[in-house]
């Protein structure tokens, strides 16, 4: 989990800077007395110490630990879920068709020599789909309870700068708000990119986000970048029966890993075709 992590410590350095000057001191003091006479937040038109845009692992992890500091925290997000893309597009369903598929492998090719025979495996794909959509949603709901627990005003919605302080919020059930704040921070992470002429569908062409949500196990898959992302996705779905072809323009796979590690990965992914 090292870029959620890298961004879970770059938005904790950005609390912990906050929370270490001066004027965040006294911030903390006046609101360490006050806080206990503080209800839920349940508006963010009022005055905010920090608003954080993006509730993924940086702006989630944010969000809490200023709530905790005793800052009047309120947390922006257009997908409607917390968690971001590691929790509802990457890490997370990721791992769950990793671990599906796996499972499947195993019982295909390794527990006939433990001396655990079937007569046939099958893949159920949407049984496989909704595991992986129940760890997802379990997950961020869990981090929806966190806001809560810790008192972080939670807007749904897609946000804006009006000026240095105010934030215009288009809300995901079409109205309008605007959440002031003292302290904004910027944790709105990545999107997907495409390439030139390439029109990304989710559907023939998909990024990771389709690749995680694909209705049939295709025949032949070609996954375009052999970083981590590429290479799981081409592992899943290698595992229920496609043929993969990595195109990668690097002269080896995982570039920015260690070279042991390049080598030996490599030598397990051929070795699985
Ligand atoms: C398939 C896949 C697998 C991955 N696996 C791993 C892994 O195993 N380990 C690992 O460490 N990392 C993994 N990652 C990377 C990890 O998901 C990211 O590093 C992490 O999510 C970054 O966190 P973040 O908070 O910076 O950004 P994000 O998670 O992208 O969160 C940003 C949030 O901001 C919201 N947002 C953006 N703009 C606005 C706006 N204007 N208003 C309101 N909300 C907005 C977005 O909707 C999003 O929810 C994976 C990524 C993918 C795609």
């Amino acid at each position: 989990m090292a870029m959620a992590g890298i961004a879970k410590r770059k938005a904790y350095f950005l609390t912990r800077n906050l929370s270490n000057s001066p004027s965040a001191d006294a911030f903390k003091l006046s609101y360490s007395l006050t806080k206990f006479s503080r209800g839920f937040a349940t508006s963010g038109s009022e005055e905010n110490d920090v608003v954080v845009i993006g509730g993924g692992p940086g702006g989630y992890v944010a969000a809490i630990k200023a709530a905790q500091l005793g800052l009047k925290t309120t947390c922006i997000e257009k997908r409607g879920t917390l968690g971001g893309t590691c929790l509802n597009v990457g890490c997370i369903p990721s791992k769950a068709l990793l671990h599906s598929s796996h499972m499947f492998h195993e019982a295909q090719h390794s527990f006939a020599s433990h001396g655990v025979k079937f007569s046939s495996v099958e893949v159920d794909l949407p049984a496989m789909m909704a595991q992986k959509d129940k760890a997802v949603s379990t997950l961020t709901r869990g981090i929806e309870g966190l806001f809560k627990k810790n008192k972080v005003n939670y807007v749904k919605g897609y946000g804006k700068f009006l000026s240095p302080y105010e934030v215009s919020v288009d809300t995901i059930d079409g109205g309008n708000t605007v959440v002031k704040g003292k302290n904004i921070i910027i944790a709105t992470g990545s999107d997907v990119k495409s390439l030139p002429g390439i029109i990304i569908d989710e559907e023939k062409i998909v990024s990771s986000t389709g690749a995680l949500a694909l209705q049939q196990i295709p025949k032949k898959l070609v996954v375009i970048g052999a970083g981590y992302i590429g290479l799981e996705m081409g592992s899943v779905w290698a595992r229920l029966g496609s043929e993969v072809t990595v195109v990668e323009f690097a002269p080896d796979i995982v570039p920015s890993m260690d070279g042991e590690v390049r080598k030996q990965f490599n030598v397990h992914l051929r070795s699985r075709r």
